[in-house]
């Protein structure tokens, strides 16, 4: 941190004449770091659920004449496995982020869209927990982005509003147009996040309780998957909470320019 590293090369061109060139390495450096933290964390948050699994199937094997518990431990396997689907979903899909521009499918998209499709999305595991999720505010906004990726980003603010809210409680989505910005707030009324942990939800496999996080299925990649989305855009990622009384999550993306015509739904140019 604050090290500038140079690589720097010399050549004796003539007797009289020495090159020497160099080159500021401090970015590479750093990012060859982060890719290597990457892999050390992502081993470490896969050994946990292939352990468990591991040794559910051995214990389903002892219980071989019991039935019952049998149907207990293969049910558990199940979870187990789903979560571990799940997070191989969102490390491939956080790598692909990763890779130089994701956001290869830039059109102009309305943000009713992307704030309808994500909410319909959200509202299975929102359902059995009898949270509601409205949406509202500038729904004609349009934005300049990838409508799937912007889809998922949101889609991951909701399944934390709903993960971390108590049952029966109110999630809203609200979108608005500020200058060439256009804003999508997430709002609940759940635990909220202490003021200390509230930049550090965004790093990968951070979770403020791993247990609780562990208990709703979290993996600890969907506010990194955000931030990276809205990097992608150019936009940013930002949280406001008070402890106890919820979270608001904002997603900023720039506005469409109004020369920009709205891309056909069959995919050809106007
Ligand atoms: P996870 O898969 O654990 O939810 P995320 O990267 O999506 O991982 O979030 C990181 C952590 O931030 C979560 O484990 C949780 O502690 C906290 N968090 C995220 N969203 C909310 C929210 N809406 N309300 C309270 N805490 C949240």
């Amino acid at each position: 941190r604050g090290t500038v590293v140079l690589q720097v090369r010399v050549a004796q061109v003539t007797p009289h004449l020495l090159l020497v060139l160099a080159e500021d390495r401090t970015e590479a450096r750093r990012t060859e770091a982060i890719r290597r933290d990457f892999v050390v964390n992502v081993s470490h948050e896969l050994k946990t659920p292939v352990g468990a699994l591991a040794l559910l199937a051995e214990t389903v094997q002892d219980a071989a004449d019991d039935p019952e518990a049998v149907r207990r431990f293969a049910g558990r396997i199940v979870t187990e496995a789903e979560r571990l689907s799940a997070l191989v979903h969102e490390i491939i899909e956080l790598s692909r982020l990763q890779a130089a521009s994701a956001a290869q499918q830039v059109t102009v998209v309305p943000a009713r869209a992307v704030v309808d499709e994500a909410a319909a999305r959200a509202r299975t595991t929102a359902q059995a927990k009898g949270v509601r999720i409205s949406v509202g505010g500038d729904l004609d906004a349009r934005i300049y982005g990838d409508h799937a990726l912007l889809v998922t980003a949101v889609r991951n603010l909701l399944d934390n509003a709903v993960a971390y809210s108590g049952e029966h409680s109110q999630v809203s989505v609200g979108v608005r147009q500020a200058d060439d910005l256009v804003e999508i707030a997430v709002v609940d009324e759940g635990i909220g996040i202490a003021p200390e942990d509230q930049e550090r939800v965004f790093e990968r496999f951070f979770r403020v309780d791993p247990a609780r996080s562990r208990a709703t299925g979290g993996t600890g990649l969907g506010l990194s998957i955000v931030k990276h989305v809205a990097a992608d855009h150019g936009g940013d990622v930002t949280v406001w909470s008070e402890p106890g009384h919820g979270a608001t999550f904002t997603l900023r993306i720039p506005a469409a320019p109004d020369d920009v015509p709205r891309a056909r739904p069959d995919g050809a140019d106007d």
